[in-house]
Parts: structure tokens; sequence; C-alpha cells
């Protein structure tokens, strides 16, 4: 059965957006760790943890995937702004122990002028100094549209950082269509050529989640601007072909576009009708 759910406010705690996730037709969901800007994370309430676990095996829900704050920047040039993601991140993850062999998701970062080597290499340390040998919790890397002074914009570059990780078995790779579509691989005509590519550079084994996302703006432009299902630049036809590749239809997958539930709600059942069987 196809794994698809969406973004969902975690304001409410893990009971609460697991109901929310079964009433858009979704067995799994993406949240926030904490308020996107990076602010104090509520503690867990242990209560709320188990009540969701028990939820969670009802409805047929066996992964969720956590986002780490978007602002959150671990190859700053700033010490104070790297330290601060570290600190962010470790907490994170530590958090993330409450509901045991999950997903982990961060933007790698943005070098601001370093260079993309530097950026790569501060990543990789502040990865080292968090991943615990005992953690269950799988850290994945985004891949990204290339704004700016972007890490991660490119399968080279993703590859990189997961060599110099030391703990590596802890890692992995969340591809996101609308970034990649954006930084300039081709999933609308040649989606068998872009994951042959990531095959080849970064190992299929490597890819866990995928973000499904259209793009509000054409092929390489490197701008991430996210838009519904269908309604972008990468079209429909695309979306179907992802669900359904062999190499990527057992993975779980997450809308981030723009939408309320009823949005999302319409999108999961819109995918779910494409579903081929096999
Ligand atoms: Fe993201
Ligand atoms: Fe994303
Ligand atoms: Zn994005």
């Amino acid at each position: 059965m196809l794994k698809i759910g969406s973004h969902l406010s975690s304001s409410k705690g893990y009971l609460h957006m697991g109901k929310e996730a079964v009433s858009i037709g979704a067995n799994t969901f993406q949240f926030f760790t904490r308020n996107p800007r990076g602010s104090k994370a509520k503690e867990i309430n242990p209560e709320d943890v188990s009540a969701f676990r028990a939820f969670a095996a009802e409805h047929g829900i066996d992964v969720i995937l956590a986002h780490a704050p978007y602002t959150l920047n671990a190859c700053s040039k700033d010490p104070h702004t790297r330290e601060f993601a570290l600190m962010t991140m470790e907490d994170d993850l530590r958090r993330m122990e409450y509901t045991p062999g999950n997903l982990y998701n961060f933007h790698p970062g943005s070098h601001t002028g370093q260079g993309s080597e530097e950026g790569i290499r501060l990543i990789a340390e502040t990865l080292n100094k968090i991943l615990k040998p005992e953690q269950t919790t799988t850290v994945l890397l985004e891949t990204m549209a290339g704004k700016g002074t972007e890490v991660g914009r490119s399968f080279e570059e993703l590859a990189a950082i997961l060599e110099r990780v030391e703990l590596s078995d802890h890692m992995g790779v969340c591809l996101d269509t609308c970034h990649v579509y954006d930084a300039g691989y081709d999933i609308v005509r040649d989606l068998d050529g872009v994951l042959e590519h990531f095959d080849r550079v970064v190992g299929m084994k490597r890819l866990k989640a995928i973000h499904i996302n259209d793009s509000k703006n054409p092929f390489a432009s490197h701008k991430d601007r996210h838009e519904k299902i269908g309604e972008g630049s990468l079209g429909l036809e695309t979306f179907v072909n992802v669900i359904n590749h062999p190499a990527l239809r057992d993975l779980p997958f997450y809308l981030e576009t723009p939408n309320e539930l009823d949005g999302y709600a319409r999108e999961i059942a819109m995918l779910r009708e494409r579903v081929k069987e096999l």
C-alpha cells in the first residue's frame, strides 16, 4: 500500500497528528520538531507518545518523518549560528527516541560565501558531533534547489557529506521533487536517468523518503517555490511515474504543497487512485 501523507502542524502533539493524518487518508506524516524559527521545543509528553504509538499501530502508520527547523544552518560562517544548529539538532535527536526507528530530515544549509567544500566539511563535522551509535533515528539530508549558497544542490554534494560522516549507517537522503527539478535534474522527461545518476553517486539504498511537490518555476530555475500537485511545471504524470517507480514505490511520500487539510486529502486521494497494482 502506498505510504503517503502531508506535512502537519505538531502544535497539538503526536496523537492529534496521527488522527489528522488518518482523517485525510494518510498513513504517514511529516511535522516540524519545533517552531520553524527554531525556538525552544515543548518537552515530549510520554502519555501522548504512547497513545499515538497504539493509534499508529492500529491505523497502519509505521513511519513518520520529523523535519528540523528550516532556519538552522550547520554550515554558516557564523560560529554561533552553527552552534545553535548543532544544539537544536542534538536536542531533536534526543526527543526523536521517544518514537524510535523514525526519520529526521534537515536542510544541509547555506555556506554563506565560504564555498561548498567548506560547507560540506562543516555539515559533516556537526553530524559527527551529534550522531550516536545507539540512536534508532535515521537522519536525512534533503536535496536542495540550489538557491543562494545552498549546499546539497547536487547528488555529488550530498555524497561528499555522507562520505565524511563516521556513523553513516544512521544517515540517508530525502529527495524533494520540486527541489531536484529546480536544481536541474529532469525528473519530468528522464526519471530513470536521474535515479540511475542518484544510484551511481549516492546509492539507492540511502534514499529513505520523498517530498512530493510540484514547482511554480521552470526546470533548473534554482528557485524552490512549491506548487500543488499537477498545477506546476512537473505536472501530474510526473507524480504518477514517481509513486509507481519500482525503485521508489515502497518509500514514504510527503506532500509539502500549498494546501490546507482538505487540499491534502484531495491530493492523497488523487495519487492513491493512480497507483498501478503490480
Ligand atoms: Fe525541507
Ligand atoms: Fe522538502
Ligand atoms: Zn522547498
